[in-house]
Parts: C-alpha cells; structure tokens; sequence
C-alpha cells in the first residue's frame, strides 16, 4: 500500500476500515457515541481524493458551520500528511472543482439560490431574514387584514407558514392539503411571501424549500447539480427532517447510485455515505425525524450497514452508565459499546443544597482534578472549610416497574406529588458575598478548556456564572443567542442588507424610523407607506428627506473600497452613530455597543483580503455567512483556556474530558415541556444519553435540593431518568 495511503487509514478497526473505504452506492454507519463516526467519515473524505476522486465532486454536509471548518482541517491535514496539497480556497467561494465542499444544509441552500435563484425569480443579491422580521411582517399583514393580535396571535401565523415550508409546501399549494377553516393562515401565508417576493427575500425555512424547488422543478438545474457532486456525504443524520432529506435524495437520486454500480472508473463512481445514531436525536422539537434514519434502507435498497462498536471516547463506567440510560427507550435499536480503556473511573453524582452548591461542588472537583498539576504557588490560599451535610434522597420515591417503560414513568409523574415541581415563593437570593475559591489562579489551569458544563436550558447558566465570576474563573459561554440578535448588530446589518439589495424594503423600513429626524410618527408611517407605493401623498419636503438619505445610502458605493469602510461610512452618513449616542448616552454603554460593531468587522476583514472580488459581492457573501452563523462561531475572543458552559443540545458531536451535568432533575432534565409532549421523555432521555457521552475521562451528575428557577425556589426531585442508577453506576459524593 503506498506511504500516503497507509496514513489516511492508520489506526482505523475493521469496520471502521469497511466504512472508510466503501467507494459507491449508499452507505449507512449507525452507531453509539463516540465510536468515531465523524472520524470515519473525515478520513473517507480524504481517501476518495487519494483514490483519484475529484475534490470538487465531494459535498459534505454537517449540521453546523464550526463542525464543517474543523472537517475541512481535518481533511487537509490527513491529506498534506499522505502528500497531497489541496489549494487553500476561503469557505465562502464558489470553486466548485478544486475544493470538496463542506457546509450545512442551509448554507448549501444560499450557494445554490444565489447561483440559480433566477429560476424561482429571486435576484442574486437576495437577502435572509431571521425571525423578529418574520414576526414584523406577519403583524403587518394581520393589520392589513383587520384581524387583531389578540384573535390570532402573529407567532402562530409564524409557526403555520414554518410548517407548511418544512412540508415542501409553498403558499400555492398549502391550501390543497389542509382543511378549510385553515383559510385565514393560507391568506397571511399568501401575503407573507408577496412581500418577501416583492423585497427579494426569503427566510431561514426558504432556504431549504426553494433548495428542494430548484432541484425537483427544474430538470437543468438538477442535472448540473448531479454532475457537479457525486460523492455526497452527511454527518449527524439522525437530525435530518423531512424536507432535508428529500433534498438528499435529489442531490443523490436512487437511479444514478443504482448505475454508477456498473462503471469502472473512479470519476464515474457515485456514493450518499451518512452517519448517524439514532439515540442520538434530539432535534424532534425543530422536525428532525429518528424514522429517517431507521428506514433509510427502505428508500436506498441495497444499502451497506455498517455499525461500530468500539467506543474511543470514554472510560467504561461512563459508557455502563450511558447504556442504562439509553435502554430505558423501549425503540432504540439495540447497540452495544465497549472499550479497550481499562481506567474505572467512577460517575460522581452530588445532591447539591441549592445552585450556589452545585457551582462550588464544580469548583471544589476541578481544584482537585486539576490544580495540583498547575504551575502556581499558591503558598497563601487556604481554603476556607466549608461544611457538607449529608444528603440523603431515599425517602424519594423509585418508580413503579414499567410495564411500557415511558408511559408509566408520565403515570408515576402526574400520580406522585412528590414529583412535582414545588414552587416556594422568594423575593431574595441565597447568594452570600462569598468567594471560596478567588486565591487560585485559575487562569494558570490549562486543563479548563477540557472542561464542560452541560444544562437544559441557558437560563441555568446564570447562576454558575455569577460564582464564577466572583471567583474570577475564566469561562466561556455558548450562548444561546444568535450573534445578530444584539440590537445594533442587527441595525447594522439591516441597512448593509438594504445596501446589498435594494428591493429590500422590509430591511430599509426597519432601519429608517431609527435615522429619521424631526416627524412625528404619523408623518413617519406616511414616509414608509410611500416607500412601498410611490403614489402615495406624502408632502415634497418629506420626499426630499427621504430621497437624500437614501441618495447618501447608495453613495458609499463609490466612496469606498473595503467591506469595513463601507460599513463605518454608511453608519455615520445615515445618522446611525448619532442615534445610538442617543439612545446609550452613558459612555460605557455607548462604547459596548461600537465595540460589538467592531466585532463584525473582525469578521469582515477576511472578506476584504481578496479586492479582486467586486465589493457588491463581497458584502452578499459576508452577510449570508453571518446570517447564518451562531455566535459561537462568530466569536473572535482570544483563546486563552476557560470552562466552557453550553447546553446539552450545542455539545452534539462535541467531547471533553470533563463533563458536569448540572440540574439532573424532574423538571430540568426532563425538562417540564416533555410532560405534556407526546414521546417528549424519549428525546429528554436521548438528550441525557448525548450529554453523559461526551465525557472522555470524568463524569459528574449534579441536582439541587432546592434552586431558584424562574423567581422561585423551586424543590425539584431528582432525575427519573438518572435516579435508578445512583449508587449501582454512580458514586454519590457528600
Ligand atoms: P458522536 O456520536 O458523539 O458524534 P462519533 O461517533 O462521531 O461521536 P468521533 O468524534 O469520530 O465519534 O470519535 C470519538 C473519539 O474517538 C475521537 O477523539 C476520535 O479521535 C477517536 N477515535 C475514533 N476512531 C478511532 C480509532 N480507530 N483509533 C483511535 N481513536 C479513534
Ligand atoms: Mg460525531
């Protein structure tokens, strides 16, 4: 075997070796945590272009943008080791025969659309729009229709046209396969997207459903699409929804994998390669759909079945622990892990008095795991003795034996007052002015980067934050919220969306009430009615305002030659800058605000670095590249080591080698929602599953007796879904 090759696949078990190497047909890796699936699919990548397959023909799909930039190092990686160089192109070109392309389904949505949006009228310069003007748009309508608010409530509306767009239904056909007194949410379908048509712009589910018009209508289109990439691959398909995957299967039709079988050259080879673990589904709440997964062979005849068994993550108490959770979801497919790791380290779980409890239990273990290894002295710290009393949570009700294991866990649920979330009124925190662990140095433990903290929701970070900073431990949070969702990013990108297309009236008239002076309201709703119909009575000099500013909006064209300057430029000339002074008139609040405005132009400043590129083209790719991006993604912070916070759900795919599951409790972890949810508890016990796997070497389960959830303490119970393990796979620590 060549020196090349034999680096590509090093290391790799049999079956593992089985996946990598499958070169046609479809394939389908289903398998448990860790067991190197994206591993898998990484070095596969490699080896079709070792083995001679165009890197152009490779598209790759990855359910988000950081997973697809770190496969793409990856790839270049094992590739520069087995001698092959592939040419250094930025994501967000187009070279569609140089470079595999690696992206998420929607970001593959916004090449295509952009390259063939002509044919469903959209113009290249198409802009996206997130929800909150999704919202905007839908109010708009309901007020045109006279139906109030109140009577039909605009995020409803929002969800309907969601729904329909994840069914492939667009507003022409909708009215087809729905029931009559659905009427009213056809017409506010039918005007939503007039109005998206009429400003050029489609919204986040659009950019799958036109996606799947393109390729489904237009036989042209379909056909380069085809000869383009015939090697499609698809990380975490388990959370595929409908609509995704009948966009996988246009970009990978039965017939030309079913042909392909019968060719003997490598560039006439064609493949669909998908990874997954069905116990690993945890999108159902957005669409995705586990039985995907699960009939994949009934819609790909022929399909090769590769599952893997071999877990590489963890140590075996972790995985002992994983599979008893796993199991108690009567239709999982059975899959067993085991591992040639022979540390026992044992699970931990810790009962915690309240959430300051849990955060300082956090900080007493990671002291003990990792600060004897740092290099400080810490000559003068002591710490300060602190008293543990016992828990004791026998007197907790076990479940009744299940006879159907999920729904009888919901009767011992709604039966038991005992488990029931207990709301306790409170007007003051428990927080004392206390600071157990500020003398360490903490920002010496390089360790910290291995470190998660897993929730349900985000609102429970707050309160482990607040001790980490009074503690001054460096930390790191994967927000929940888009990066774009702060206000004058979102202002800013409203008129740089504008700039970019100027049928875009809905971003201009979010964007004007802003940088208007001196009318009132009523004269600015006038100003905005004429925006949209020229004939509209509107009195001259308000026309001339109106005309001058946005003459000065469309001179920064000329005025400037790099994405950044273009940007400053057209926030002082609209009169941005002197609004936000207004409206944050207290300085350092002020300078946050441009701070965070300057944090987009860190991100832009790579698109500036290529000026043969027009400018025009530049600011569509930055802005369907930040419309898209999370602020994880976005963030630009140095990185120093620090704990990272997130939530079960962002950890997908992600491992460390440390993990703290906090608030493993009824009501969190499940969280109440999945109460009342048909099949809700089997998503929260998949949830719990993703959360225990992504630990490499230590596991430490957390509940409060009693946390502050919403304003009140609240006494919830411990997990069901945990509880029947403590002290058989879980060390109780007191
Ligand atoms: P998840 O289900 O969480 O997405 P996965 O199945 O995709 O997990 P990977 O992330 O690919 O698993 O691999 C888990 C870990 O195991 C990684 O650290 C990877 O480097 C390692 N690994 C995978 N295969 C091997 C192997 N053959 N030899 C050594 N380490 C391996
Ligand atoms: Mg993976």
């Amino acid at each position: 075997m060549q020196e090349g090759m034999k680096k590509i696949l090093e290391g790799l078990n049999d079956k593992q070796l089985q996946a990598t190497t499958s070169l046609r047909g479809s394939t389908l890796v289903i398998a448990g945590a860790g067991s190197g699936k994206t591993s898998v699919l990484t070095r596969r990548l490699a080896y079709l272009i070792h083995k001679g397959v165009m890197p152009g023909n490779i598209l790759s799909l990855t359910f988000t943008n950081k997973a697809a930039a770190e496969m793409n190092s990856r790839v270049r990686n094992l590739l520069s080791q087995s001698g092959l160089n592939l040419p250094q192109i930025p994501v967000w070109q187009q070279d569609y025969t140089q470079s595999p392309l690696l992206c998420t389904f929607h970001s593959l949505g916004v090449r295509l659309l952009r390259e063939f949006g002509s044919f469903l009228e959209l113009r290249k310069e198409f802009t996206i729009i997130d929800s909150d003007e999704q919202k905007k748009i839908i109010k708009k309508i309901l007020k045109e229709l006279n139906i109030s608010d109140k009577n039909l409530h605009p995020s409803l509306a929002q969800y309907f046209i969601s729904q329909c767009k994840q069914e492939l239904l667009t507003s022409q056909n909708s009215r087809k396969v729905s029931k009559e007194f659905l009427a009213v949410f056809h017409r506010i379908y039918a005007k939503y997207e007039e109005t998206l048509q009429a400003s050029q712009a489609v919204d986040f589910d659009d950019l799958i459903l036109k996606t799947y018009l393109l390729l489904n209508n237009y036989q042209e289109v379909r056909e380069i699409i085809n000869t383009r990439w015939s090697h499609i691959m698809v990380d975490e398909f388990q959370d595929t929804n409908p609509a995704q995957f009948e966009v996988i299967k246009l970009l990978a039709p039965k017939h030309l994998l079913q042909s392909s079988l019968h060719h003997n050259h490598i560039n006439q080879y064609r493949s669909l390669f998908v990874v997954g673990d069905d116990a690993q589904s945890i999108y159902g709440f957005r669409g995705s759909k586990v039985e995907i997964i699960l009939n994949f062979e009934n819609e790909y005849e022929g399909t090769t079945e590769v599952i893997l068994n071999q877990n590489y993550r963890s140590v075996q108490p972790i995985l002992n622990l994983a599979e008893k959770i796993i199991d108690q979801n009567p239709f999982q497919k059975k899959k067993e892990l085991f591992t040639q790791n022979k540390d026992q380290i044992d699970v931990h779980y810790y009962l915690a008095n309240n959430e300051r409890d849990e955060a300082e239990y956090i900080l007493r273990t990671l002291k003990k795991l990792y600060h004897s290894n740092s290099s400080e002295n810490f000559n003068n710290y002591q710490e300060e003795e602190t008293q543990f009393i016992p828990d004791d949570i026998q007197d907790i009700p076990t479940p009744k034996q299940p006879t159907d294991p999920v729904s009888s866990m919901f009767d011992v649920y709604l039966d038991s007052a005992d488990f029931s979330p207990s709301p306790i009124s409170a007007t003051t925190s428990t927080y004392n002015d206390y600071s157990a662990f500020s003398k360490i140095n903490w920002h010496s433990i390089k360790e910290l980067d291995q470190v998660v903290i897993l929730y349900r929701t985000h609102s429970q970070s707050r309160s482990i934050e607040e001790i980490f900073l009074k503690n001054n431990v460096p930390y790191r949070l994967v927000s929940g919220v888009r990066f774009l969702e702060r206000r004058e990013i979102k202002d800013t990108l409203t008129i740089l969306k504008y700039l970019s297309n100027s049928d875009d009236k809905i971003s201009l008239s979010r964007f004007l009430p802003l940088v208007i002076e001196g009318v009132g309201p009523k004269t600015l709703q006038k100003m905005l009615a004429y925006l949209e119909d020229f004939n509209y009575p509107l009195a001259p000099k308000h026309i001339n305002q109106l005309m001058e500013l946005l003459n000065k909006i469309q001179s920064v064209w000329s005025q400037n030659t790099s994405l950044i300057d273009l940007t400053k430029n057209i926030l002082v000339v609209t009169g941005y800058m002197r609004y936000l002074k207004k409206e944050f008139p207290a300085k350092e609040e002020f300078q946050t605000r441009v701070d965070n405005i300057s944090e987009l132009y860190s991100i832009m400043f790579p698109f500036d670095q290529d000026q043969l590129i027009p400018l025009q083209d530049r600011l569509n790719q930055f802005l369907a590249q930040v419309m898209l991006m999370t602020s994880q993604e976005l963030s630009t912070e140095n990185d120093t080591p620090k704990i990272n916070l997130m939530s079960l759900h962002q950890s997908k795919g992600l491992e460390f080698e440390t993990v703290f599951l906090v608030g493993v409790e009824d009501g969190l972890l499940p969280h109440s929602n999945s109460f009342i949810e048909p099949k809700g508890l089997e998503e929260e016990i998949r949830l719990s599953y993703v959360g225990v796997t992504r630990a490499k070497k230590h596991l430490y389960l957390i509940s409060a007796d009693s946390r502050i959830q919403y304003g009140q303490i609240k006494a919830n119970p411990m997990s069901r879904i945990f509880r029947p393990f403590i002290d058989t796979y879980v060390k109780r620590d007191v």
